[in-house]
């Protein structure tokens, strides 16, 4: 437990501020999910490894936490604003399976990828097609004052409501860049919040609405959730970068609509207190593409040999309002640290734990605190923790509790993972654990033996067979694939 307070950047206001829930002792936080028509990436998954140490450091702080992650499986176009094909749509199409095939797919996949990331499941998923009803009855609610029909679809008219754009700090009207092809809105930012089935056309999605047959558009479906599981205003809406600029910026307007309430000078009128979002990961060489050969998910570093978890370790290295640049050697290295932190951990284990308050512990705990609280800064929360782990002047039970408590707020997982975890077969290896511990054991007896010419030889022969023989790796890696 943590009374200190809480700061974190408000992408509304841009400025950093001091967390009060909207209600006393609680959090409600809202992540927009992810669109299930393929395999996430893993800069998508930066997204939630984001907003699982979001939600980590208000339980931490003694907050009753409800975290809702929604899974889109309608409406999200191939562009964020209104052009394009459903993406739903079209990978079923490519694919000849129908939609909810497809979402079945790919939702469990993200979950395992989720899993695998040590990222808390939310106390909610909330799937878009199970809510329907409830954004037709949104949408209805502020048809008449708010949107106007066309051919294509019932469009919101963002000069309806005040400071449209305020989180992008986007100029409105005929001064923003937003190509418009949709003919006959009235601002080339409006946007749909249903969407016609084209007349002759049937799609494997689609309801009757009072507009016509068709589907909802992308951004109906989050204030429609988070209005429902959390109501409105909550504490904290989350989601990448770029939802700054289109999807959140429209479900701000549809959420002061809905509240028929006026300017954003007032933050709970956009319907969440405080509007986070995490930096891009990138990639210079176009590999974070879905649509990329070889794209950069979860399962390739794993395949490649990496622990996912190494993964997790580097996004905790960046802050998350930093943009975050992907390399293997720089995932090595995270996983190199992460290794180091594990086998400190590993010591710590056969002890039991001392709980409960002590007064001022340790110097690196209260850096810890520190930083986590000046807008999560894991960075330097990251370096406390190894701080922790090295020091010697504490009792190693109240250590213990020490380090549970930082790992449960960074979900390393340190205090499970062993040392072997972290040893993870390539996929592309084809000799056994068995048969190079098997040689090993060979080598180490011709050793003892001042056998070198047959000790040389084994390592030759497990070199030829990708395996690096590490002696006295300070480690203790020993080897590796
Ligand atoms: P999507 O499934 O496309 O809706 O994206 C899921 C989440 O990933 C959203 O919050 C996006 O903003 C976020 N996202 C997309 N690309 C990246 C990236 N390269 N780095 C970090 N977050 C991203
Ligand atoms: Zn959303």
């Amino acid at each position: 437990m943590n009374d200190q307070p809480i700061k974190l950047f408000n992408s509304l206001t841009r400025e950093v501020e001091e967390f009060q829930p909207v209600h006393p002792g609680e959090a409600r936080v809202y992540t927009c999910g992810p669109t299930v028509y393929n395999y996430p990436h893993i800069g998508n998954m930066r997204a939630y490894v984001f907003a699982d140490i979001l939600g980590r450091t208000l339980r931490w702080h003694g907050l009753d936490l409800t975290h809702v992650i929604n899974i889109t499986d309608v409406g999200h176009l191939t562009d964020d604003a209104d052009e394009g094909e459903d993406k739903m749509e079209r990978m079923a199409a490519q694919r000849a399976q129908s939609i909810w095939e497809i979402a079945a797919h790919y939702t469990a996949a993200f979950k395992a990828d989720v899993a695998a990331l040590n990222i808390r499941e939310p106390a909610e998923w909330t799937v878009a097609t199970d809510y329907i009803e409830p954004m037709l009855e949104f949408a209805k609610s502020i048809a008449d004052k708010h949107c106007y029909e066309l051919e294509s679809g019932l469009y919101f008219d963002v000069s309806t409501v005040a400071d449209y754009g305020r989180l992008a700090r986007a100029v409105t009207g005929d001064g923003e860049g937003r190509i418009d092809t949709v003919a006959g809105k009235r601002n080339a930012a409006d946007f749909a919040i249903w969407r016609k089935t084209p007349a002759g056309e049937t799609r494997q999605m689609e309801w009757d609405s009072p507009w016509g047959k068709g589907a909802p558009g992308w951004h109906l479906e989050c204030s429609v959730m988070s209005e429902a599981k959390l109501g409105f205003p909550f504490d904290i809406h989350t989601g990448g970068i770029d939802h700054r600029e289109i999807h959140h910026p429209n479900e701000i307007a549809q959420n002061q609509a809905r509240c028929d309430c006026g300017s954003l000078n007032e933050a709970s009128h956009s319907g969440a207190r405080i509007w986070m979002h995490n930096n891009f990961l990138v990639e210079r060489s176009g590999k974070m593409s879905k649509s990329s050969g070889e794209f950069l998910r979860l399962q390739l570093l794993i395949d490649k040999g990496f622990h996912p978890l190494a993964y997790r370790m580097m996004c905790l290295q960046a802050h998350y309002r930093s943009e975050l640049e992907f390399s293997w050697d720089g995932l090595r290295a995270a996983l190199v640290r992460l290794k180091r932190m594990v086998m400190q951990a590993e010591r710590l284990r056969d002890g039991a734990a001392t709980p409960g308050d002590h007064p001022k512990l340790s110097d690196p705990q209260d850096a810890f605190a520190a930083a986590m609280g000046d807008d999560l800064n894991t960075p330097l929360a990251l370096t406390a923790f190894e701080d922790a782990l090295g020091t010697k002047k504490l009792d190693l039970g109240i250590k213990r509790h020490v380090i549970e408590q930082m790992d449960t707020v960074l979900g390393l997982g340190l205090m499970e993972l062993r040392r072997q975890d972290l040893r993870v077969r390539p996929k592309a290896a084809t000799i056994t654990e068995a048969e190079i511990e098997a040689a090993l054991a060979s080598r180490k007896q011709a050793r003892t033996a001042k056998d070198f010419a047959a000790s040389d030889a084994i390592r030759d022969g497990l070199t030829a067979a990708g395996v690096e023989v590490m002696d006295g790796d300070p480690l203790g890696w020993d080897w590796k694939v």
